[in-house]
């Protein structure tokens, strides 16, 4: 496929529009990321990621000369691919809250114009109808302007991992663009032809995993590309509040989930993969993606119980944290608990409807003293919550240090390795260690002596 490098216009600059815009810059292609925050716009000019993201600052360097930084629209300019990323938070009605789309568009459409065709992209995740809806703003602005411009709206939604960001942009399963014109399906698949064929060059932070294949190439309708995030979002958080809820029997049965979800994780029409039980899923996209899609669903009339019974089930794993912690402590007043892990998953600060912040504020308001410590996310954690008294700590050690009990909620790399009797040593009363990743040995923890419990393993709930 012969391919010409595009300029490329980002509109948004959080964990999807950096990630975006870097890897894009990374495959050669002239990037401009726009952000209405100043203090990111800044700090992104000085060479440092305002976010936590692996690889993302070597590849900030390694692409410096294609790509730039700006608060300034004016320099959507000329773009020949405008892709929106900005956040599309949950509104209180559940509904997807499209106002920084909308603001984002009424800006861009100034820069859109008739001298050469223009892709505008929707890459944020919105629903449906999102894309003809960007279409009709676009059209009548342009219209009481008196102008014309040469435009089409595309959907284009972004499926990356937070932690892993950089490595799902350059090595995607697939590339989903939704486009009814011709010219805008073939000016991104131009701009995604280096990922499509695996031919630029892999950067040293993120090298091309072994016998990777080539990702598949997915072409259909606006619409249905809209769905298709929301249908996978969905799909993975039931996927993991099934297992919850299958862990919730296994310890009454006295089954071991975990050897459960290996008995049926083998199978391949199942797959291992987000088959881990616990403390449940967060994070900025399952719950405002489920929320957003059932309520496109009342729209219509229409009730989706299988995505609001895993919304469901996700919130009861929270309380069972607290359950399971006042089960062994019985009185949690008065209690010093600590919180290993704060992030809604490893490898990000990302704090977004994570469990720990629920599950801070039950300790809090039960009188419990509440210590924490996470390797990346305590600063973002001190501004959520500056009101209240979480003592943050340096390391694990210091963390255990007078604690009752100690949950892990966060399953960072260092805390499988934990040591487990210098937990324990440093531990007070009955010493319970609530593992809300099911990923420390319950035997071992045990040896260390600590009192082990974890989510539907038989003997330690
Ligand atoms: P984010 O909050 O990290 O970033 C959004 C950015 O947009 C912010 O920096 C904000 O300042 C900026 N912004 C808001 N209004 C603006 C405007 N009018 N002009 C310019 N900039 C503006 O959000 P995110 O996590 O990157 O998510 C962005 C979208 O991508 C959301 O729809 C989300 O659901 C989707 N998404 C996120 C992930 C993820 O893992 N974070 C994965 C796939 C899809």
């Amino acid at each position: 496929m012969s391919r010409k490098n595009l300029k490329v216009c980002i509109v948004g600059t959080g964990y999807v529009g950096l990630t975006t815009g870097v890897c894009l810059a990374g495959i050669g292609h002239d990037v401009v990321c726009i952000d209405i925050d100043e203090k990111k716009i800044r700090m992104l000019k000085a060479g440092q990621s305002p976010i936590y993201e692996p690889g993302i600052e070597d590849l900030l360097k390694v692409a410096a000369d294609k790509l730039s930084f700006t608060t300034q629209y004016t320099d959507c300019k000329d773009a020949d691919v405008i892709i929106l990323a900005v956040g599309t938070p949950s509104a209180k009605s559940g509904k997807a809250d499209l106002s920084y789309m909308e603001a984002a568009v009424t800006e861009i459409v100034n820069y859109l114009h008739g001298e050469k065709f223009q892709v505008v992209v929707n890459k944020s995740t919105v629903p449906v109808g999102t894309a003809q809806r960007t279409e009709m703003i676009i059209s009548s602005i342009l219209h009481k302007q008196n102008r014309q411009a040469n435009f089409a709206v595309a959907s284009n939604p972004e499926f990356l991992r937070e932690g892993l960001a950089v490595h799902d942009t350059f090595y995607p399963d697939r590339i989903v663009i939704g486009a009814k014109n011709t010219e805008a399906l073939n000016s991104l698949r131009n701009m995604y032809a280096p990922l499509l064929e695996q031919t630029f060059a892999a950067p040293k932070a993120c090298p091309r995993p072994e016998g990777f294949p080539l990702p598949a190439l997915i072409t259909t309708d606006v619409t249905s590309a809209e769905m298709i995030k929301y249908a996978a979002n969905s799909f993975l958080a039931t996927k993991i509040s099934y297992i919850n809820e299958i862990s919730g029997l296994c310890e009454k049965v006295g089954a071991d989930v975990t050897e459960v979800a290996r008995g049926i994780g083998l199978d391949k029409r199942i797959g291992s993969r987000f088959l881990q039980a616990g403390v449940g899923w967060g994070g900025s996209c399952f719950g405002k993606d489920t929320a957003a899609i059932i309520n496109t669903g009342l729209e219509y009339a229409y009730e989706m119980p299988i995505i609001s019974a895993a919304v469901a089930v996700n919130k009861r794993q929270r309380s069972r944290m607290i359950e399971k912690l006042q089960e062994s402590l019985k009185v949690v007043r008065g209690r010093t608990i600590g919180l290993l892990g704060l992030s809604f998953k490893p490898d990000t600060d990302d704090l977004r409807d994570a469990p720990a912040l629920d599950i801070i504020r039950y300790l809090v308001e039960m009188g419990a003293r509440v210590k924490a410590f996470d390797p990346i996310a305590m600063p973002n954690c001190k501004a959520y919550y500056p009101e209240l008294a979480v003592e943050y700590t340096d390391d694990v050690l210091q963390l255990a240090s007078g604690c009752d009990a100690v949950l892990l909620i966060t399953e960072w790399d260092e805390f499988r390795r934990l040591p487990l009797e210098q937990l324990a040593e440093r531990m007070t009363g009955s010493k319970v260690f609530v593992d809300g990743r099911n990923i420390v040995d319950p035997g071992v923890a045990q040896e260390a002596g600590l009192l082990y419990i974890g989510f539907g393993r038989s003997g330690y709930e």
